[in-house]
């Protein structure tokens, strides 16, 4: 059975026991639907509400809310009521404050309401967002970048992609479950794309990116990296970093993204126990 997943390392926030600001929700409408590959639907979220919603870092999060079973779009969540079970963390991944719309891409994985909800989005249907919550800063000045992740991360590795500099270098290592998965990914700066599959067994996950780490290319002591997937699979990759290949922990930002077996894995894993 699964089960909720519980927070596993605390935020700045969380440690000097600040209480988190919760925004009120805002009522978006899906405006546009587009198949990108088998599994990744980019989604287009618009409404009135949108007005003031603001994203300055890459691979920023917000939380969208589902409809429950039986329903057909969310009730309005109440400033101080309980949090909807049907909240999941997705990327902003595109905000066109002008035109009211926000750009996100799913995975579908499977059984999951978000995952469930967009393998069948259509325009006109309603969810709330609530967000943006903190993203990656980065290190303008770093020479090399290395994205490491699965598809979860994909939308976040675009952010991050998307605001580099052409001076820097930045390798994106990516693991699909399916080759069918693979697209052009693009940035001002000096950009290689690396492909692994993993294939539809859940339980491999991270195991391709480890691979391609110790069989291929890796990152160096000065590369800044961005490690980004399944939350036991990324411990496993950040230990592989910092044992074998000698990184620093400074130079690693980890985030698990996701939970094998565990339902609405919190936005706050970086791993930092591993
Ligand atoms: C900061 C942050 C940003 C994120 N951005 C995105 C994004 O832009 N796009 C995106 O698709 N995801 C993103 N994710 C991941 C997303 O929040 C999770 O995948 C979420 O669990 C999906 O909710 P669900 O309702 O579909 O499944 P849940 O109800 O949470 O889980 C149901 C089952 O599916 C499994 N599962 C959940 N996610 C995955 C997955 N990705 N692959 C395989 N199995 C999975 C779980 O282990 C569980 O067994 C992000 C996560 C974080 C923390």
């Amino acid at each position: 059975m699964q089960e909720p997943s519980r927070p596993v390392s605390s935020t700045p926030a969380d440690a000097q026991n600040t209480p988190r600001k919760r925004r009120p929700p805002r009522r978006v409408e899906v405006s546009r639907v587009q198949v990108l590959s088998p599994a990744m639907r980019r989604i287009t979220l618009t409404g009135a509400e949108l007005q003031g919603f603001e994203v300055n870092d890459p691979a920023s999060y917000m939380k969208l809310i589902f409809p429950e079973p039986g329903q057909t779009e969310p009730v309005r969540p109440l400033p101080d009521g309980p949090r909807a079970t049907s909240m999941r963390t997705y990327t902003p991944l595109a905000v066109r404050p002008e035109a009211g719309e926000v750009d996100v891409d799913f995975v579908l994985h499977g059984e999951g309401p978000a995952s469930t909800w967009a393998a069948q989005a259509q325009t006109g249907q309603v969810l709330f967002l609530m967000g943006p919550g903190p993203g990656y800063k980065l290190d303008l000045q770093a020479a090399e970048h290395w994205l490491i992740g699965d598809d979860s991360a994909l939308p976040a590795f675009e952010t991050i992609l998307a605001g580099l500099p052409a001076t820097a270098r930045v390798h994106v290592l990516m693991e699909v479950a399916d080759a069918a998965e693979e697209r052009a990914l693009h940035s001002p700066a000096q950009l290689t794309t690396e492909w692994v599959v993993r294939g539809a067994d859940k339980q491999r996950a991270g195991l391709a990116l480890a691979q391609a780490l110790r069989q291929g290319s890796a990152p160096s002591a000065e590369s800044r990296v961005y490690l980004a997937c399944e939350a036991a699979a990324m411990r496993r990759i950040r230990e592989l970093l910092t044992g074998e290949l000698g990184l620093p922990r400074s130079q690693i930002v980890g985030r698990g993204y996701w939970k094998l077996g565990a339902v609405n894995h919190p936005d706050h894993d970086y791993g930092e126990d591993a």
